[in-house]
């Protein structure tokens, strides 16, 4: 039996479960197979970065089937027609592939099976992107969870699953050979000004310097992983959102170092319960797809959204006068990637302090975000705007100067990125408006000329987010 192997989000050998068991019925006659899709990378919130973080891994991944004696077949178009078209020419049984949980994707997939199967070639799908597929945890009602902390113990309950073994055999096969740069071409190479090592020795390095580094990583990761200046977290989003890593090979990698050093366990409980956020987000998108375009809770459609492009303009190029955020707002654009702690605080800032509709700074975070993924940010800015599942009300709106104060204290992050308040003491870095005049003239800052004066003052405009959300309320 022959089986044509389906990369998508999952651009590795290790830990990949429809290679796996690909590989073990076919006894290793596997043609591995990836079709970049119009419908998908033609987005219009599709930012570059991400393009060239799929195809530098594609590249490296081409090579590794190259050293195993195959080479990566590869296509572009409707996947119904590309994929099908791949399986006949190789002349497979069958096609198998890991499953996606977007709306998008799914009904992608369903239309590709359709065609698969009425031409003759079998299909197999496997979960494999996450640590609890979608459907494996339900409430006591047997409902979907919407609240993260019984879905998170629902979990948990179950053992944590196994990485699957590495593949390193592939069939010699006839299918053209095409170089990635046929993808490039395609227009969808758009040049990135953000470099982020892509592919998976990476991902696998990324990860080994988190679990391995004793001055920031894991070690650290409980207590620090909300300052934003200092490396205590992972910087693996991108490789689980494009499969550079497995994520059972993440998960057990943690616990297996914490075996080791009993002193990162409560690190590891932490790291891994992050994880399960990404579940969640996942099993809700599956559960409640309305979310992609409204909000979870449907009387939070009705909240009328006051603010103005002139504030979305000073938001989205880090200009609002509040230093954390528009130290946020710049990392992101420079780099693809902003901290966990500081996209709380740029999108509380947009919805509750701007009082703009979510789904505007939604949409501008996968402009840019090397890690830009539907579930997650869908997820994380509905927790934001109170519109979503976070069991929190809607009027925690948090302070961006408090904020900084607690998570920058040596400012160390806004001094990165908002050089022109580099100079400033640190207890008037996240508030200049407060700060003498003759002391702001001394560090070179003048309000309104080398930074901005606060676009809007917190104390109103959170009167007026409770005022906008209570309306709906009562409504
Ligand atoms: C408004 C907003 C938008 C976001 N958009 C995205 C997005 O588009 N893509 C994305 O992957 N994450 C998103 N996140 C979640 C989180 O910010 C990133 O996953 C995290 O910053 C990635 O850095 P890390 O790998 O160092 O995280 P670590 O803290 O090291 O966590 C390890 C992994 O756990 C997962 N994870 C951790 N926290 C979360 C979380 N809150 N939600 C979901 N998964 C989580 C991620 O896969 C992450 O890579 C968003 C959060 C917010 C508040």
């Amino acid at each position: 039996m022959r089986v044509l192997l389906w990369f998508r989000k999952d651009l590795r050998l290790d830990d990949h479960t429809a290679l796996a068991e690909a590989d073990r019925d076919a006894a290793g006659d596997v043609v591995p197979f990836y079709t970049s899709e119009p419908a998908v990378l033609g987005r219009s919130d599709m930012a570059a970065t991400r393009v060239r973080f799929v195809l530098d891994s594609l590249r490296e991944l081409a090579s590794r089937i190259e050293a195993a004696g195959s080479h990566l077949a590869l296509d572009h178009g409707d996947a119904a027609v590309t994929v099908l078209r791949a399986a006949r020419a190789a002349g497979a049984d069958a096609v198998y592939w890991n499953d996606e949980y977007e709306p998008q994707l799914r009904a992608r997939d369903a239309a590709v099976a359709a065609a698969l199967t009425a031409a003759g070639v079998r299909v197999k799908r496997f979960h494999d992107r996450l640590l609890v597929p979608p459907g494996e945890v339900a409430t006591g009602a047997g409902t979907p969870f919407t609240v993260f902390s019984p879905f998170r113990r629902a979990c948990e309950k179950l053992e944590l699953s196994r990485p699957q073994p590495a593949i390193t055999r592939f069939a010699p096969h006839d299918l053209p050979r095409r170089d990635v740069a046929m993808l490039a071409q395609l227009g969808f190479n758009e040049p990135s000004s953000t470099p982020w090592p892509a592919g998976a020795s990476a991902g696998e390095s990324r990860l080994a310097e988190f679990l391995g580094d004793a001055a920031a990583g894991l070690a650290h990761y409980a207590t620090q992983r909300d300052v934003p200046s200092v490396r205590a977290h992972a910087r693996i989003s991108a490789d689980l959102k494009f499969g550079t890593l497995g994520i059972r090979r993440v998960a057990q990698s943690a616990l297996a170092a914490a075996r080791a050093d009993a002193s990162l366990t409560p690190h590891t409980d932490k790291f891994v319960a992050e994880l399960r956020w990404r579940d969640f987000y996942a099993h809700v998108l599956h559960a409640f797809p309305h979310c992609e375009h409204r909000a979870f809770r449907p009387e939070y459609d009705a909240l009328v959204w006051r603010g103005t492009d002139a504030w979305f303009d000073a938001w989205r190029e880090g200009r609002t006068g509040y230093p954390i955020v528009d130290a946020g707002m710049r990392e992101l654009v420079a780099t693809g990637f902003m901290h966990n702690r500081v996209r709380m605080v740029v999108a509380s800032f947009l919805t509750k302090d701007l009082l703009i509709d979510w789904r505007r700074g939604e949409r501008h975070f996968m402009q840019h975000l090397i890690d830009g993924d539907l579930a997650n940010n869908n997820g994380g800015w509905q927790w934001a705007a109170g519109t979503g599942t976070d069991a929190a009300p809607y009027f925690r709106i948090f302070n961006p100067v408090l904020q900084g104060l607690r998570f920058d204290a040596d400012g160390a992050y806004v001094r990165r990125w908002v050089p022109e308040l580099a100079a400033l003491p640190g207890r008037h870095l996240h508030a200049p408006w407060d700060a003498p005049p003759l002391l702001l003239a001394e560090h070179g800052v003048t309000l309104g000329e080398t930074y901005p004066f606060p676009i809007v003052d917190h104390d109103v405009q959170r009167a007026a987010a409770l005022a906008m959300y209570a309306d709906v309320k009562g409504a």
